[in-house]
């Protein structure tokens, strides 16, 4: 089953964990804001990468669904 992972831009005030500890899933755009790379994800270490990255973000502005 493939998940997908998005970024609320309304919550996220870009601490920079998310591109900064999973650059195989995030990148910065000019604003500072992330830009998610992968649009379903089917690999199961990429997909904990995603969750971790929704645990630790501060604003909990990552989710995986
Ligand atoms: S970790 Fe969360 S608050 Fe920080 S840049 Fe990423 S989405 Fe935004």
């Amino acid at each position: 089953m493939s998940r997908s992972v998005t970024v609320d831009r309304e919550k996220c005030y870009m601490s920079g964990e998310c591109y900064y500890n999973h650059p195989e899933l995030f990148r910065m755009d000019d604003e500072g804001y992330p830009v998610v790379l992968v649009g379903e994800i089917e690999d199961a270490a990429l997909e904990q990468h995603a969750r971790e990255a929704a645990e630790v973000c501060p604003a909990a502005a990552i989710r995986v669904s």
